[in-house]
């Protein structure tokens, strides 16, 4: 245990629906974020008050020091790793595209031409979607959080989201009205922030807490918890 940490309490922030990652169940925020910072501080002796901010709205409360911390399914990206501090990977991401489950003429980028798609404020999505807009000639929209998205491609107000490939997944899983039909793209690993040069000790105390998960098991356990699949 790292002694400066012991007894501290931390603000944390996240994202509001980044079903497996955080969400909330009767009320509760839960997920694999909310277990494992939550796990990890009871592991190294501090305590966490959670802000359930949007992602954007927690990496902005992170720059200006309002929060001590994020997690949040966060992209460690070269960009970010400029501005704040990351923690060692703690989860394999990347990002997808995703179209209403009756939309059949949606089957590729190419057919994107003309056409609207949104994606989360802030966020890798958001990155890639503007990165290929030109090639394949159509517009960006963008949402603050991943159900006001998925509303949206719904409701026809847009024809395809970008988003986070276990996020994607899992709500299709759960029949949320989505369909996958493009490749995964290559993307960057989730890390816990701090804000750069700031509360270093957090940092190292999430890492040998990680470690210290990941060697006795929670951490599978917490993964399993989430992303079993039902029989
Ligand atoms: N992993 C993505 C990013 O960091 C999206 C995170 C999120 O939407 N909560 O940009």
């Amino acid at each position: 245990p790292h002694a400066a940490v012991t007894g501290e309490n931390y603000v944390i922030g996240t994202d509001t629906t980044f079903a497996p990652f955080e969400y909330r169940e009767d009320g509760e925020l839960t997920g694999i974020d909310m277990d494992l910072i939550r796990d990890i501080a009871a592991n190294q002796g501090f305590t966490v008050e959670i802000k359930s901010l949007g992602f954007d709205a927690a990496l902005q409360a992170l720059q200006s020091n309002q929060v001590d911390g994020v997690i949040a399914g966060m992209s460690i990206t070269d960009e970010r790793e400029l501005i704040f501090d990351f923690s060692d990977p703690y989860f394999d991401s990347g990002v997808q595209m995703a179209v209403a489950e009756d939309n059949t003429e949606i089957t590729g980028y190419a057919d994107l031409v003309g056409e609207t798609v949104v994606a989360k404020r802030g966020s890798e999505g958001e990155t890639f979607a503007n990165s290929i807009k030109d090639e394949y000639g159509f517009t960006v929209k963008a949402l603050a959080d991943s159900a006001t998205m998925y509303d949206d491609v719904k409701a026809g107000n847009s024809v395809a989201v970008f988003d986070d490939y276990p996020v994607l997944a899992y709500g299709i899983n759960q029949n949320n009205g989505l369909k996958s039909v493009t490749e995964k793209e290559q993307g960057s690993s989730y890390g816990f922030a701090v804000n750069k040069g700031q509360n270093p000790e957090l940092l190292a105390a999430f890492n040998t807490g990680l470690a210290e998960l990941k060697d006795n098991g929670e951490y599978q356990t917490i993964l399993d918890t989430y992303l079993e699949q039902p029989a």
